[in-house]
């Protein structure tokens, strides 16, 4: 019998999926539906890519995880669920480790749905239903907050007055799993640097950056929520917050229509006029398309300067992410002028999209690594499912 961990993540009408063995590190297949509703469409591949056959009831969450796993029993018939993990954007302010889910958590997790408004219901409401689908498989919660619990405490608060701290008014950091997988793979492929400053550059249609001492989380550029920082797909980044008192006092904008523009109709998608979408952007020969690449590697250059101040140095950067792992063009850009920071990179090794791109004699390393989140959730909820023991017994 073969016994598998299915990871989920789950957006407002999203589900991305991959199953695990349980004794394994590799994924047995991946899938996306999408539309959760009554158009809603799925697409499983198994690790080779081959599309693995599913249909069925996917109007809501629950019956899109039943599908789901139909269509992987029927391609694995001697398949069972061991246990189920979840990517949960918010673990609030005292949650440093991933947690094994009852009733008492869910609660706790729901009071912080006010934090994460467009993402946290949606996380929840996946478990919900995996619980629903599944009754008596373990599942287990893994928060994109918990890795930056490490925080000092200068890098976790804004100069309010300090109830609102008190209040959880704080720079929690997201993109964590993808920030634990690269440590992990820090620590077993390159341990050289295990103990040193580390800068991370996630940069995917989200983007953040982490710097790292010694393997855990010193800043990021991300704060409350996950609009701070770098310039995203469709998101804006670092904001003075004078734009929004402005937008809403003088142009009489409401809270939701400036959350719109901030999360969805700002970042490369604002300033190319075009397209969120990287590739896109590199193509497109505007002066627009240009000038928002230009943008997002000089908010790139100024954050990696940031994190190294936060750390007191840099002795590596690493580049994860759509972005960070595929575009030599982004990557050369924004290492262009950063010598001054020891960062030189070998232009063969880039463009090969090596895992190492910077140059022999420089001073500072340059990676690539390519981040995988679902196998910090997959690893987290073998350990708190109690998987492990059970299998070597
Ligand atoms: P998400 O944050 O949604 O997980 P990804 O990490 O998949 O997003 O990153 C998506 C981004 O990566 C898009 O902007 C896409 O254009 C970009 N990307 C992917 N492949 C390439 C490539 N070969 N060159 C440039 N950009 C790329």
């Amino acid at each position: 019998m073969m016994k598998a961990i299915l990871t989920l993540n789950s957006g407002s009408s999203s589900l991305k999926v991959s199953l695990f063995p349980v004794a394994g590190e590799t994924p047995l297949a991946t899938g996306l539906v999408d539309g959760i509703g009554p158009k809603a469409s799925i697409r499983l591949r198994d690790h080779e890519g081959a599309a693995i056959p599913a249909s069925g009831d996917m109007s809501s969450h629950a019956a899109a995880i039943r599908t789901v796993l139909a269509g992987f029993g029927s391609h694995w018939p001697d398949m069972t669920l061991a246990a189920v993990g979840h990517r949960v954007v918010h673990g609030g302010a005292d949650r440093a480790t991933h947690a094994l889910v009852d009733a008492g958590l869910l609660e706790e997790l729901a009071t912080l749905s006010p934090f994460a408004p467009l993402h946290q219901p949606h996380n929840l409401e996946g478990i919900r239903a995996a619980m629903e689908a599944f009754p008596g498989v373990p599942q287990v919660a893994c928060f994109d907050t918990a890795f930056h619990r490490s925080h000092p405490w200068v890098n976790d608060t804004f100069a309010l007055p300090r109830e609102f701290y008190e209040q959880g008014v704080r720079r929690y950091g997201f993109h964590g799993l993808s920030y634990e997988y690269i440590a992990s793979t820090i620590a077993s492929q390159a341990p050289h640097l295990a103990a040193g400053r580390v800068v991370v550059a996630h940069l995917g249609n989200g983007a953040s950056m982490c710097g790292m001492q010694g393997g855990r989380s010193i800043a990021s550029t991300m704060g409350f929520s996950a609009l701070d920082g770098l310039p995203m797909g469709t998101r804006c980044g670092q904001l003075d917050p004078g734009v929004v008192l402005y937008l809403m006092d003088q142009r009489g904008m409401s809270a939701r229509e400036i959350s719109d523009l901030l999360y969805k109709q700002s970042g490369l998608f604002g300033l190319s006029g075009l397209s969120n979408d990287m590739r896109t952007l590199e193509g497109a020969g505007t002066r627009e398309a240009a000038e928002a690449i230009d943008y997002f590697v000089f908010r790139c250059q100024r954050e990696i300067g940031a994190m190294a101040a936060a750390l007191g140095g840099i002795d590596a950067l690493i580049f994860c992410g759509g972005i960070g792992e595929n575009s030599r063009m982004i990557r050369a850009r924004i290492c262009e002028r950063l010598a001054w920071m020891g960062i030189e990179i070998d232009h063969t090794a880039n463009t090969a999209n090596a895992r190492v791109i910077s140059s022999d004699l420089a001073r500072t390393s340059v990676m690539v690594i390519p981040t995988n989140e679902e196998r910090v959730i997959a690893l987290a909820t073998r350990a708190l499912a109690g998987l492990i023991d059970k299998e070597a017994a």
